[in-house]
C-alpha cells in the first residue's frame, strides 16, 4: 500500500489542512498491476530507462501503488489518515468517469 504522502503532512502541518478528500476512481490501472510488469519495464524502456533500472523501479516500488479494489482501497486511506493526523477528518470519493465524472461520497 502506498506510504502517505509527506505532501499531505505538509500540508497539515503548515496549511492548516483538517478536512482531506479521498478520491478513487472506476478503471483505475493499479487493479491488477502486479500482472502488468512486461508492458510496464516495457514503456519505461521506450522512456529510455536501463533495463536493470525499468526492473528495479517496478519490483521495488509496484506493489506499493497495486490495489485489489479502488473503493476499498480508499476507505483504506481514509482509516490510515485520520489514524496518523487524529485531528483530520477524511472521507472516501469515487469518481465515475463513465458517468459523466459523477463523483459520489464513499460510506464507512
Ligand atoms: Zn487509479
Amino acid at each position: 500500500m502506498a506510504p502517505l504522502r509527506f505532501g499531505l503532512a505538509y500540508a497539515v502541518a503548515t496549511k492548516g489542512v483538517r478536512h482531506v478528500a479521498v478520491v478513487a476512481h472506476r478503471g483505475c490501472r493499479a487493479t491488477g498491476l502486479s500482472d502488468r510488469r512486461t508492458e510496464v519495464v516495457a514503456g519505461l524502456r521506450r522512456a529510455g530507462v536501463d533495463a536493470i533500472v525499468a526492473s528495479a523501479l517496478f519490483d521495488d516500488d509496484a506493489e506499493l501503488y497495486a490495489i485489489d479494489d479502488p473503493v476499498g482501497a480508499a476507505l483504506s486511506t481514509v482509516e490510515r489518515v485520520e489514524h496518523v493526523f487524529p485531528r483530520v477528518r477524511a472521507a472516501a470519493f469515487l469518481f465515475d468517469l463513465e458517468h459523466d465524472g459523477l463523483l459520489s461520497l464513499v460510506e464507512r
